[in-house]
């Protein structure tokens, strides 16, 4: 089968990467791809890059163009943007949730209410489209408390406010864009990780927990970034993953279809392990970037097999299986990233031992050279049959890469001692 990836980050090259290992893939056409997506085709499964309007109806007319048997997408913007309705009219089969289904993503105050609406457990909140109303509100609230930006922010719509002050600067911000909404919630302590799910409508396969690591340095401080690094599996209590499937998951899917939007795609359950248990943080409506290329490395069987029975309403969980190793990626960063930092910084990669594999997740050819073109440049990932030896064998060819300023966390994994770095 002839599969288009649609994205250009690093998540989209572990995508490829897993695609590739399909027996059913022939060929990956990459809308618009990466330098390392570009770089992983072979005489016998061609891969493709093609730099091509994002937009849900121009995709159609490309898939048909291109002859294109399944669709699969990375990033949220287009799923927001309706491409999966597109594709359902048209009659061409692709994998993600339609519009109507990512608002547990695009929209903070609708996925919220939505929880509320099913009892799925998560912070306290209120919702308000006023300035004056949720200044108000802060008023009364408990410190910390948490202020966001409603819609899609990539991340920098989120203060955690430790003052009042604080907190009405947030609001006052939100306020000066147009179509302001704020969303104020209750904060909850406590260990971040996230659950990924294939889901077909009704049924769902987690995958391993994985954590991410958001902010810019060491020692959890510094700027809000896209993620700087993940360990897979995330050591859970035994009875954790099977709460998150009865208690989140499920009633997730149950809500949705109730509601007329059955949920097809990968749920990102970003979860706050609390005293009362596992409570959602945020969903997502895709792979998470950088948790995708931590995971899918683990994945076992046939990546286009389950993607297309979710598209279809035909999955069996029990065919979703994970090896019994471990995961780590480390990301590299360019120079003053999550600020402004340069392009087109030359990039020098080694050869790879066994069990270690380079995602790019911003990078481009300039003059048949590798170049950087991102942020967030190169996703180190290295699979281990532990945790240490994952984090050792990533840490390792992190040394190796030649790459002028790069930054990167030292500290993956360290928020767990036996995993402690520094
Ligand atoms: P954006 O919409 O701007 O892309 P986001 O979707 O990443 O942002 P969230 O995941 O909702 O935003 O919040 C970002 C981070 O803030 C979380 O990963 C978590 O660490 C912290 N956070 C969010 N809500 C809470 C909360 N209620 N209590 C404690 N921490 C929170």
């Amino acid at each position: 089968m002839r599969v288009m990836v649609i994205g250009s980050g690093g998540r989209e090259h572990a995508l490829v990467d897993a695609l590739l290992r399909s027996a059913s893939v022939s060929s990956v056409l990459a809308v618009p791809g990466n330098a390392g997506i570009a770089a992983s085709s072979t005489p016998q499964k061609p891969v493709r890059c093609l730099d091509y309007a994002l937009e849900p109806q121009a995709l159609v007319e490309l898939a048909r163009q291109e002859s294109v048997d399944f669709t699969v997408v990375g990033p949220e913007a287009p799923l927001v943007a309706g491409v999966v309705d597109a594709f359902e009219t048209a009659g061409e089969p692709i994998f993600g949730p339609t519009r109507a289904a990512a608002r547990l993503e695009g929209s903070k105050r609708w996925s919220k209410s939505f929880m509320a609406r099913h009892g799925i457990p998560t912070a306290r909140f209120a919702a308000f489209g006023d300035e004056a109303e949720a200044l108000a509100y802060l008023e009364n609230h408990p410190l910390p408390i948490v202020v966001k930006d409603s819609g899609l922010a990539a991340g920098k719509g989120v203060t955690l406010a430790a003052s009042l002050e604080e907190a009405r600067a947030a609001v006052r911000a939100i306020f000066t864009q147009p179509q302001p909404e704020v969303v104020i919630e209750e904060f909850m302590r406590g260990m971040e990780v996230t659950v990924l799910a294939f889901c077909d409508g009704e049924r769902a396969a987690l995958m391993p927990a994985s954590q991410d690591h958001k902010t810019a340095y060491d020692g959890d401080v510094g700027p809000m970034t896209g993620g700087m690094g993940v360990i897979c599996p995330f050591p859970l209590e035994a009875d954790t993953l099977e709460r998150v499937q009865r208690e989140i998951v499920l009633p997730t899917l149950a809500g949705m279809r109730a509601e007329g939007h059955p949920y097809r795609g990968v749920l990102y359950a970003g979860l706050m392990l609390t005293d009362e248990g596992p409570k959602v943080v945020e969903f997502n409506a895709r792979f998470g970037d950088p948790e995708a290329e931590a995971v899918l490395p683990l994945l076992e069987g046939d990546l286009l097999e389950v993607l297309r029975a979710c598209a279809a309403g035909r999955l069996d969980p029990q065919t979703v299986r994970f090896a019994a190793q471990a995961s780590a990626v480390v990301i590299m960063a360019a120079p003053g990233y999550p600020g402004s930092y340069p392009r087109g910084i030359p990039l020098e990669l080694p050869e790879l031992p066994g069990g270690v594999r380079i995602f790019h997740a911003g990078t481009a050819l300039e003059g048949g050279k590798l170049v950087s073109a991102g942020g967030r440049v190169l996703a180190v990932q290295a699979t281990g049959e532990t945790l240490p030896a994952a984090l050792e064998a990533a840490y390792a060819a992190v040394d190796r890469v030649g790459f002028e300023g790069a930054h990167w966390r030292r500290d993956i994994g360290g928020r767990l001692p036996h995993l402690r770095r520094l």
